[in-house]
C-alpha cells in the first residue's frame, strides 16, 4: 500500500496534460478522457486501489467510471493480482492455444445460455465487428439495423447516425467513414416499435442483423421496454435476421448472466442469436469476446468461411485476469450485494436532489447506474441528449472537487463495485448533497 510515486510525476494534472498534448492528440488515447463535454483538466491517474482513484496531484476520488466497467471487484483485488503476476511469470503471449482459454469460454457459456461457443477478442470494438461480420456471414446478407445513442466501438459500419426520412440509410459519424460503408446500416430510434417494424416491412428480408445494447450504457442509461424487445426478437424471428445483443458493457455487470438474462426472466423463451462481451469478462486487461449457438460460430474460420484472427487473442495474462475475476463474481451472493450498494447509491442520490429541489432520476441494475437531470427518465438518445446539460456538467465538477469521480459526460453511465463500501456511498452523497446547493 505504498504512496509513493514509483517513477518521476509531472506533479500536476495540466502539466501532465500539456506535456501529453505534444506527443498523443488531444492528451488522450481515447477521446472521452479529455473531458470535452464537462470542460477542464482531465485527472491524470497515478494509481487505483479498491474503490479509489488518486492523480498525479496526489488527491483522492471515489471512482464511480471503474475504467468505463470492467473493475466490478475494485481495483487491486489480491485474488485477481496473484493470478496476474502468476501468469506472467509463465510467459506474456505464445501465439498458440492454452487450456485457460478454453477455462474462460467455458465460465462465459457457464452463465450464458444463448450461448455454446465463443472466440476471445481483445477489444469490444473488435468483437462487435466480428459478430457482425459472422452475423452477415451466416446469414448471406448485408443490411443491419442499429439504434441511434447505441455504441459498438469504432467500427466503419457502426459510425454511422440516422438518415433524413424513416428507413433510410445511414450517414457517417466520423470522418474516414466513406457514405458507402455505411449504406447498409439503417439506423432506428431506440424503443421505437413502430419505426422497427416499419424498418422490418421495407427491408426484412435483406437484414443480417439487428444489433442492440440491451440496457443502453452510451446514452447514459436507458432500458430497452419489454414490448420493445419482445416485438424485436418476433420480427428477427420472422424475417430470419440475427439479434445481436452488444453486452460490453452489461454483460456480468448488471447480473451474471447479462442484460440477456433480465428479459429471459421477464419474456419466457426469450434469448438473443450472437452475444457480445468485454470489459468485466477482461476484469481490467484487453479482453472482449463474441459467442453463439454452436451451428452459428461453425461458420468462423478455420471451420466456416468467415474469416476472424488475431495475434493476441486469448492472450494468458489477460485471460488469467477474466478469469480471476469471474471466479469472485460466481460466488453465490455477489451480485446481490452489488446492486443493493448501487441501489443504495442512486436512491441517496434521488432523495439528496429532492431535499434541493431539483429534478433528477435514477435507474440502475447490478452493479450500473445512470443518473438524469430530468423530470422523467429517457426512453431514447433525444430524450438523453435534452436533459439539463449545464446542471450536468457543474454538477460534475463540484463533485470532482469534492473527490467523487463520475463520468465526464452526461452521457455515460455510472459503475459501482464490490469495494464501494457504506462509506464511500456516503461521502459520495455528502459531496451531492454540497454539489446541488451550490
Ligand atoms: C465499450 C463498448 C464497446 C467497445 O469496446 P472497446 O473495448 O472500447 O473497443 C462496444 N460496445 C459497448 C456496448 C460498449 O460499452
Amino acid at each position: 500500500m505504498s504512496t509513493s510515486p514509483t517513477r518521476p510525476s509531472s506533479a500536476t494534472n495540466a502539466a501532465a496534460f500539456e506535456r501529453a498534448q505534444r506527443v498523443i492528440p488531444g492528451g488522450v488515447n481515447s477521446p472521452v478522457r479529455a473531458f470535452r463535454a464537462v470542460g477542464g483538466t482531465p485527472r491524470f491517474i497515478a494509481r487505483a486501489e479498491g474503490a479509489y482513484l488518486w492523480d498525479v496531484e496526489g488527491r483522492r476520488y471515489v471512482d464511480y467510471i471503474g475504467s468505463w466497467g470492467p473493475m466490478i471487484l475494485g481495483h487491486g483485488h489480491p485474488a485477481v493480482l496473484d493470478a496476474v503476476r502468476e501468469a506472467a511469470a509463465r510467459g506474456l503471449s505464445f501465439g498458440a492455444p492454452t487450456e485457460a482459454e478454453a477455462e474462460l469460454a467455458e465460465a462465459i457459456i457457464a452463465e450464458v445460455p444463448s450461448v455454446d461457443q465463443v472466440r476471445l477478442v481483445s477489444s469490444g470494438t473488435e468483437a462487435a465487428m466480428s459478430a457482425l461480420r459472422l452475423a452477415r456471414g451466416a446469414t448471406g446478407r448485408a443490411k443491419l439495423i442499429k439504434f441511434e445513442g447505441c455504441y459498438h466501438g469504432h467500427a466503419d459500419a457502426l459510425l454511422v447516425k440516422a438518415g433524413s426520412g424513416l428507413a433510410t440509410f445511414g450517414h457517417p459519424t466520423s470522418a474516414g467513414v466513406p457514405p458507402e460503408v455505411v449504406q447498409h446500416t439503417l439506423v432506428l430510434e431506440y424503443n421505437n416499435v413502430q419505426q422497427l417494424e416499419a424498418a422490418f416491412d421495407a427491408h426484412g428480408g435483406e437484414l443480417a442483423a439487428v444489433v442492440v445494447e440491451p440496457i443502453a450504457g452510451n446514452m447514459n442509461f436507458v432500458r430497452s421496454s419489454l414490448p420493445f424487445m419482445r416485438r424485436l426478437r418476433e420480427l428477427c424471428t420472422k424475417h430470419g435476421a440475427m439479434l445481436v445483443f452488444d453486452e460490453v458493457m452489461t454483460g456480468f455487470r448488471v447480473a451474471l448472466g447479462g442484460a440477456q438474462a433480465l428479459y429471459a426472466q421477464a419474456l419466457p423463451g426469450f434469448a438473443p442469436d450472437v452475444s457480445v462481451f468485454g470489459k468485466v469478462i477482461g476484469g481490467g486487461m484487453p479482453l472482449a469476446a463474441f459467442g453463439a449457438r454452436r451451428d452459428v460460430m461453425a461458420q468462423l474460420a478455420p471451420l466456416g468461411p468467415v474469416y476472424q484472427a488475431g495475434t493476441l487473442s486469448g492472450n494468458p495474462v489477460a485471460t488469467a485476469c477474466g478469469l480471476a475475476t469471474l471466479r469472485e463474481i460466481r460466488k453465490p451472493g455477489f451480485f446481490d450485494a452489488l446492486g443493493r450498494r448501487t441501489q443504495s447509491l442512486r436512491e441517496g442520490l434521488a432523495a439528496v436532489a429532492r431535499e434541493a429541489g431539483v429534478p433528477l432520476c435514477t435507474d440502475s441494475e447490478g452493479g450500473m447506474f445512470g443518473f438524469f437531470f430530468a423530470s422523467t427518465l429517457p426512453q431514447n438518445y433525444t430524450a438523453v441528449m435534452a436533459t439539463d446539460q449545464p446542471r450536468f456538467n457543474g454538477f460534475f465538477h463540484a463533485m470532482l472537487d469534492r473527490g467523487v469521480y463520475l463520468a465526464p459526460a452526461l452521457y455515460e453511465a455510472g459503475f459501482v463495485s464490490a469495494a464501494h463500501s457504506d462509506e464511500d456511498i456516503a461521502l459520495t452523497l455528502e459531496a451531492a448533497r454540497q454539489a446541488l446547493r451550490s
